[in-house]
């Protein structure tokens, strides 16, 4: 396997890790430029990054090729010198550029205007009997925007294709409406558009940019809950769009009528359309899944080594993906097939670190050690600002990672009421949408509770 290929299959490992924001600002423009005796350089663009991929990624890093040749102990990053190629070239590079154009982040792109992205289409979106309501619904949509189903609101659990199926549906109207606008949007980053309009006393010309949209997709719409004055300015922009017959599509991992607080009258209006969900995928529709997933890497995968993967994975299209990709990875290095024997390897691994999975007290340890504090001072009552952040971040991490109940978190700090467990849980969740330095605290407190 040349550098390039061990880079490609570490990237993929990565890249099911970490954010795919952060996947492209760090690994954008890296490459493996020499591998001998067990010391792998690795060229970065920039000194910015070489600290960043030092200081925080480089453990995740160490295990991924660690994981894919065992030999390698040492890693170094360096800054690229446009000659430093050159000095390098050796046999290793006779494909380099070629291998570069496929990594995986140059494929796909995200358009400015619409904010969709290109790799989610209706001609690799497997419909199968949990989907398929769904799946005609927005299909009917994007052929006819606006005019049959008013609001469309998919709701489903994680990982099971509603972003892609709604984002599909945006590309499908372009293509067939190239005079419609648009506009795909998270709720995350509406909510923070709002917040920053109100704070710059732009609402007007924020409010105006969204009325002359023509199809508007919210992803994630649960996140609203709670955020009133949110949703007070999404009501308006609704009505104003509905009103015109512009279309509205709409995402959420529950239905509109059990998401928390949520004002009646936008409920209401959420309730107005067409509203479908997404189940789970069964059998045969995730052994479709597997196989269009490995076909679209030119990976054939034998019957028992589908049907081992689909029998242990049901409850997430994401996982099935990713376990694909790491087969891709497999036949990549060893430039053979993956077998029966290597699926089951592969998800015995995954399952051991799930069940890894950490424990309320190791949480809370680590927090307390994180912020250089007492575990008792985490747990106590105290109002000084110095505990009362990290101890809201412990509890997020109690239910963000353990999925831990609310009443539960309250009674593990003193018996603080769930309200407070629920509280702090939305302010960190929602800080760490617009706080670069806290999402970062956060993940290094989460290796830390994993690696530990
Ligand atoms: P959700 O938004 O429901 O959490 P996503 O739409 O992000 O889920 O889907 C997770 C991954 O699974 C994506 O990479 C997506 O392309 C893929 N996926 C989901 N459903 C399907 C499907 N029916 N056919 C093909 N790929 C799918
Ligand atoms: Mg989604």
């Amino acid at each position: 396997m040349s550098p390039t290929e061990l880079w490609q299959a570490a990237l993929a490992q990565l890249q099911l890790n970490i954010s795919s924001a952060n996947f492209i600002t760090w690994f954008k423009n890296t490459e493996i430029i020499s591998f001998e005796n067990g010391k792998v350089v690795i060229s970065v663009p920039n000194s910015f990054v070489k600290e960043w991929l030092e200081q925080k990624y480089n453990k995740m890093v160490f295990r991924a090729l660690h994981s894919l040749d065992e030999k390698i102990k040492e890693i170094k990053y360096v800054i690229n010198k446009p000659n430093l190629k050159v000095i390098n070239k050796n046999n290793y590079y006779d494909n380099y550029n070629d291998n570069l154009n496929r990594l995986k982040f140059t494929e796909f792109f995200v358009n400015k205007e619409t904010n969709l992205n290109n790799r989610y289409g209706f001609d690799n979106f497997v419909v199968g009997p949990f989907n398929e309501l769904a799946h005609a619904a927005a299909l009917a949509v994007s052929k006819n925007p606006g005019e049959v189903y008013n609001p469309l609101f998919i709701y489903g659990g994680v990982g099971l294709g509603k972003t892609h199926l709604i984002q599909a549906t945006g590309n499908e109207i372009v293509k067939n409406f190239s005079d419609k606008k648009v506009k795909y949007v998270s709720t995350e980053k509406f909510v923070s558009g709002v917040i920053s309009a109100i704070k710059n006393q732009e609402m007007e010309s924020f409010k105006e940019r969204y009325r002359r949209i023509d199809v508007l997709i919210l992803d994630d719409v649960q996140f609203l809950a709670g955020k009133e004055k949110t949703q007070e300015e999404f009501f308006h922009i609704f009505n104003a769009l509905y009103e015109k017959n512009k279309q509205i599509i709409i995402s959420s991992d529950r239905p509109p009528k059990t998401i928390p607080a949520l004002t009646e009258r936008l409920r209401s209006r959420f309730e107005g359309g067409m509203l479908t969900d997404i189940s789970f995928p069964d059998f045969e529709t995730r052994i479709a899944i597997l196989k269009m997933k490995a076909g679209e890497q030119q990976l054939i995968l034998q019957d028992d080594v589908l049907e081992y993967i689909a029998k242990n994975i049901q409850q997430n299209i994401r996982e099935l993906e990713g376990t694909v990709n790491q087969l891709v990875a497999y036949q990549k290095l060893q430039n053979k097939n993956p077998d029966i024997d290597v699926a089951k390897n592969l998800l015995k691994k995954a399952a051991l670190i799930k069940n890894r999975a950490t424990t309320p007290s190791k949480i809370i340890q680590t927090v307390a050690h994180f912020y250089d504090l007492k575990e008792k001072d985490l747990l106590t009552l105290s109002r000084r600002k110095e505990i009362v952040k990290p101890r809201q971040v412990a509890m997020y991490l109690l239910r963000s990672e353990l999925n831990c109940s609310f009443p539960f978190i309250g009674r593990k700090f003193n018996g603080k009421d769930h309200t407070t467990a629920i509280y702090s849980f939305e302010k960190i969740h929602k800080e760490i949408q617009e706080n670069e330095r806290l999402a970062d605290e956060i993940l290094s407190i989460k290796q830390r509770v994993y690696e530990g």
